[in-house]
Order: structure tokens, then sequence, then C-alpha cells
């Protein structure tokens, strides 16, 4: 499937909408509407694409809906240079809208599936600033840590301690935290190596970070 005009437009509109939704950060916006969602997600689903709704990827587990995708990555403030870590890899889409803000990102994903299939689309678009992993992301990546943005793409039933351990001083995690079927987003912000400054946002709901791999 090729991106067209078409899908251009749609990605216009859908742009619209998420600043009437509140989005205002430019740069987010600008990349969301560059990046063709439509190629990472099932084919059937053509221009769907461009609607703010979550979609199946496999294995049970949802690409989050654009609007969520917007609003994370705003919450990061992301600058370019930075070393960003990503919990859910999923389907790849918001490794890109962080790669496309010039950050160096480093992603994990539990189902071999889908971080194989990932790896394979961010490689289509050349985003060498992406580095794909297969693992449990309740552990991190301390041999590249410490990371300046930490951003958690599934429900947390706890904050992992690893992950806190991982984050530089003054560094930004975002966590969907709960257990329940919607969960808090939470900015966790490093302070100083034993200080962290909690914020606790709106009210979201993702598939559930679980530990462990599948293959
Ligand atoms: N950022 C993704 C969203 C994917 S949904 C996207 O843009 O498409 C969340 C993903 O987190 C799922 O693929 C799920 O398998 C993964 N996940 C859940 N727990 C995990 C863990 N402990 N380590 C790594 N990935 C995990």
């Amino acid at each position: 499937m090729q991106d067209t005009f078409r899908h251009q437009g749609l990605r216009k509109r859908l742009v619209q909408e998420l600043r009437t939704l509140g989005i205002n950060d430019e740069k987010v916006l600008s990349v969301i509407e560059k990046i063709p969602r439509h190629l990472f997600i099932e084919t059937t689903y053509g221009d769907d694409a461009y609607e703010n709704k979550p979609f199946s990827i496999g294995r049970g587990q949802t690409i989050s809906n654009p609007y969520t995708v917007a609003y994370q990555t705003a919450l990061l403030n992301i600058k370019a240079g930075d070393k960003v870590l990503e919990i859910g890899t999923g389907s790849g889409y918001q490794s890109a809208v962080l790669a496309e803000l010039n950050a160096e990102i480093y992603t994990i994903e539990r189902h071999q599936p889908l971080s194989k299939k990932a790896e394979k689309i961010l490689k289509h678009f050349h985003y060498s600033n992406v580095h794909t992993y297969y693992g449990d992301g309740f552990k991190g990546l301390p041999a590249i840590a410490p990371f300046d943005k930490i951003i958690i793409t599934a429900a947390a039933p706890e904050i992992p301690k690893e992950l806190l351990k991982q984050l530089a001083i003054n560094g930004i995690m975002v966590i969907p935290f709960g257990d329940g079927d919607t969960q808090e987003m939470i900015r966790i912000t490093r302070l100083a190596s034993n200080e962290f400054e909690k914020e606790t946002l709106s009210t979201c709901t993702f598939v559930p970070m679980l530990k462990g791999i599948v293959d």
C-alpha cells in the first residue's frame, strides 16, 4: 500500500481533530501529519487509519489511538538528541513519531512477531535512530541507560523500579498506571538521584504491561 494524496488529506483532517482535542504541540502535530499511519496497521483498515481510534495489530495488542500517541509524546517534551526508551514497540508507530523528533529511540517489545514486524517497517522508512529489542520492558536496558525520556505504552500495574533507576537526572517518564479497565497517565520527573516529582494527569486506556517474553 502506498501513501497517497488522499491519505495525506486524511492526516490533515486528523491533525485538526487532535487540535480540537487539546493537542497544541506544533512539532508533534507536524510529525503526525507526516507519518503514514496506515502503513503501520493491517491494510484492510485503509482509510480508517486516520480515525482517532486504536486498532488491533495481532497477538491481542493494539496500536494506540493518535490522540494518545500525540498526548504522551507532547508530555515527554522531546529535544533533538534525547535518548528515549520506549516500552511496548507494538506496531512501531510511536517509535516513528519519536524518531521524527530526532531523538535516539530504544524500543522493547515482549512479543517476538510484533517486534520483528515493527523492525521491518521502521527499516523500510530508514529510521536509523530507532533500535528495536525483543525482551521484557520491566528490565529496561541497563547497558544503555541513563535515558533522558522513558515512555511506557502499556498499562503498568506498578511503577517499574528498574526503569526509575534508568532515568537520567532531569529525565521524564510518562506511564499509564493502574490495573483496572482504565488507568491514570502519570508523568514522573527525576529531580535528583533520590527525588522524583509525580504528576497525575488524565484517565486513559491501555493494554496491560505484562512480565516475561512471548515467542
Ligand atoms: N507503542 C505501540 C503501542 C502498542 S500496545 C504502538 O505505537 O503501536 C502496547 C505494547 O506493549 C504491546 O505490543 C505489548 O505486547 C507490549 N508490552 C506489554 N508489556 C510489555 C513488556 N513488559 N515489555 C515489552 N513490551 C510490552
